[in-house]
């Protein structure tokens, strides 16, 4: 497993504006959306491709495409589903699972509640969208659904992480494993409640509202 904190000013630029608590729910899912589409470029250097020879105007040329099984991007409700649209335009010819995670909020634990994922994900490269790696309990779960169903490699997109989390990952997932995490900031901790501090609050109220 490797984790990968991207540096760009872009990148701390947007995630400052998305943290301040006074940016309003219209303003904080654009930037959510701008912000994995700046993860997604850094994500997606590892990429399946195949050469495929074209045309230009002037010559035959030999490219690259990206290869057949397509990747599936999986983002996990509800919050996750605020990542999609930023991760699709890079990729548009992904395909798109959905699987349905909530944590207790006593227990901490993760629990699945929806599973639209095809059952055999052999040769499959799967991108996790996640915002809060908190306790990594949601994101072990996701991991472990996916690797299960044979993916090739898991790559998880998320906003934030908490070194909490990262460790329940190395835990349950040795250096060997094929999964690589791409976040915009590795923060301080998590506070006694299991929210990332200074973090951003509840991704999914702030998306989407309290409901
Ligand atoms: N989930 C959130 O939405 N925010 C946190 O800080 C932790 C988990």
């Amino acid at each position: 497993m490797d984790v990968n904190v991207v540096a760009h000013p872009l990148v701390a630029h947007k995630l400052t504006l998305l943290r301040e608590r006074s940016t309003d729910s219209p303003t904080f899912r654009r930037l959510t959306e701008e912000l994995v589409t700046l993860l997604t470029y850094e994500a997606t250097r590892t990429i399946q491709v195949e050469p495929w020879d074209i045309e230009t105007p002037v010559a035959a040329t030999r490219g690259i495409r990206l290869s057949h099984p397509r990747p599936l991007v999986v983002p996990i409700l509800r919050a996750g589903l605020g990542m999609l649209e930023g991760m699709t335009r890079l990729l548009p010819t992904a395909e798109v699972g959905f699987l349905g995670m909530i944590r207790n909020e006593e227990t901490l634990e993760a629990s699945t509640y929806a599973d639209r994922l095809p059952t055999d994900l052999t040769d499959r490269q799967v991108y996790l969208l996640d915002p809060m790696l908190a306790t990594g309990g949601t994101l072990a779960a996701a991991l472990r659904f996916a690797l299960d169903r044979g993916a090739a490699s898991v790559v998880a997109i998320c906003l934030l992480a908490a070194p909490e989390g990262i460790k329940t990952l190395r835990d349950n997932f040795g250096d060997d494993a094929p999964v690589s995490i791409f976040t915009a900031s590795l923060d301080e901790r998590l506070n006694e409640k299991g929210y990332i501090v200074p973090g951003l609050g509840d991704a999914g109220d702030r998306l989407y509202g309290v409901v």
